[in-house]
C-alpha cells in the first residue's frame, strides 16, 4: 500500500466518551448525571402549545430572551450573560476566546474529562494539577505564573466543592489570567460564585440547564462575567458556530426559569435521596466522599469497581467506571428516584453477600 502523505496532516484527536445511552427503557440509567425528574410542567406546556408556524423562523441569534432572563433570576444584566449550545458549547467558547496565552492553563488532574480533549483539538497548552489522596484541590499549585485556569466547583468526579474562601484566594492570586468556575453541579452544592463577576473582570462562571433543570436533552448552558468577556465570547460563537440556541431551547428554558418552586422542590428531592444514598453505600462499607452534587463517587475497600459495574448491568442498572489511573477503583453514581437507587442498593448488598 502506498503511503498516503495527508495522513500525517490529519488531526488527531481522542474524543470524550459519553456515559451510554441503552436502548432498552426498563434500563435505570445512572450513568450520565441526568435528572431522574421531568423538567418544569411549564416546560411540557411551551411544548404543547408551540405555533409549528414559528418554526419558519431563525431563531433569536443571541438568545435575547433568554438572557433577559437569566439576567433577571441571577439579578445581573443582560451584558453579563452569554448563551450556548449546552455547558460544553459555553466552554469551548471559553477556551477559544481566552486561552491564547504561550504558557499552560491549569486544571485538576482529576476533573471533567472534556478539558483535555478541547486543549488538544485547540491546541492550548496545559498543565494539570494532582489532587491529594481525598482527591482535594490545594490552591496553591495554580499561584505560578499560567495561561488561564479552570476549575469546576463542585468537581467531577470526585463531586467535592469548594467554598467562597478558596475561590476568593485562587482569584487573589490570578488576577492576569482568565479564571473559568465551571459550575454545572453548583443548585446541589453549596457556593455559587456568580456574585464575583462584579469584583473580578477576569472570572467566568459557567452553568447548565442539563442537572438541576432537566434539560440535558435541549442543550442549554450560560456563562455569567463582566460584559467586555461577554463580548468576546459572543464573537468567538459567532465566527465559528452559527447554531444560536434553537426556538425550543430558548423558550423551554425560559419556561424552567420562571418555575422557582418546581426547581427547589426537585433539587431538593436529589439532594435528600443522595444524602440518604451515601448513608447506606457507607454502611455497606464503601468509602464515599461527601458530594455536593448530584452522583456519588464510591469505592469498596475489596470488590473491584469494574466488577461492581457489570453486576449492576447485568441486573439492567447502568453506573459509570472510568478505567483511568487514579480512579480505576471507584465509581460513579448519579442519583435517581428513591425507588431506583434502593434497587441499585440491593443489588450491589447481593454482591456484596453473595462473595
Ligand atoms: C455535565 C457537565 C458539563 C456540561 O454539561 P452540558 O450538558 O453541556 O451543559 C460541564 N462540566 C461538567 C463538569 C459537567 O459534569
Amino acid at each position: 500500500m502506498s503511503e498516503k502523505l495527508w495522513r500525517k496532516n490529519l488531526i488527531n484527536i481522542e474524543p470524550y466518551v459519553a456515559g451510554e445511552q441503552p436502548k432498552n427503557e426498563n434500563i435505570i440509567k445512572l450513568n450520565a448525571n441526568e435528572n431522574p425528574y421531568p423538567p418544569a410542567p411549564a416546560v411540557a406546556e411551551v411544548l404543547a402549545k408551540k405555533d409549528i408556524f414559528d418554526l419558519k423562523k431563525y431563531p433569536s441569534a443571541d438568545a435575547v430572551p433568554l438572557k433577559a432572563a437569566l439576567a433577571e433570576r441571577y439579578g445581573l444584566k443582560a451584558e453579563n450573560v452569554f448563551c450556548g449550545n449546552g455547558s460544553d458549547d459555553v466552554l469551548a467558547t471559553a477556551f477559544r476566546a481566552f486561552f491564547n496565552s504561550d504558557k499552560p492553563i491549569f486544571y485538576p488532574d482529576i476533573t471533567y474529562s472534556f478539558y483535555p480533549v478541547w486543549c488538544e483539538l485547540l491546541k492550548i497548552p496545559y498543565e494539570t494539577k494532582p489532587v491529594d489522596g481525598d482527591f482535594l484541590i490545594n490552591v496553591k499549585d495554580y499561584y505560578p505564573e499560567n495561561g488561564g485556569v479552570v476549575i469546576p466547583n463542585p468537581n467531577a468526579p470526585t463531586a467535592i466543592g469548594v467554598g467562597k474562601d478558596f475561590i476568593v484566594d485562587l482569584l487573589e492570586h490570578n488576577r492576569d489570567c482568565i479564571v473559568i468556575i465551571d459550575e454545572a453541579y453548583v443548585d446541589f452544592g453549596r457556593y455559587s460564585c456568580v456574585e464575583l463577576i462584579e469584583k473580578y473582570d477576569n472570572l467566568i462562571v459557567t452553568q447548565t440547564f442539563s442537572k438541576s433543570r432537566s434539560l440535558a436533552g435541549m442543550r442549554i448552558g450560560m456563562a455569567f462575567a463582566q460584559p467586555e468577556l461577554i463580548n468576546y465570547m459572543q464573537a468567538v460563537k459567532d465566527s465559528y458556530n452559527s447554531y444560536p440556541l434553537d426556538q425550543l431551547a430558548i423558550e423551554t428554558a425560559i419556561a424552567s426559569l420562571k418555575d422557582e418552586e418546581y426547581f427547589r422542590e426537585t433539587v431538593g428531592k436529589v439532594k435528600a435521596t443522595r444524602d440518604r444514598s451515601a448513608a447506606a453505600f457507607r454502611e455497606m462499607g464503601f468509602t464515599v466522599t461527601d458530594s455536593e452534587t448530584n452522583f456519588l463517587f464510591v469505592k469498596h475497600p475489596t470488590i473491584p469497581a469494574e466488577e461492581i459495574f457489570s453486576y449492576t448491568r447485568e441486573k439492567g442498572i447502568f453506573i459509570r467506571y472510568f478505567k483511568k489511573p487514579v480512579i480505576d477503583r471507584w465509581l460513579r453514581i448519579t442519583i435517581g428516584t428513591d425507588e431506583e437507587m434502593d434497587k441499585l442498593i440491593s443489588a450491589v448488598r447481593e454482591l456484596i453477600e453473595s462473595r
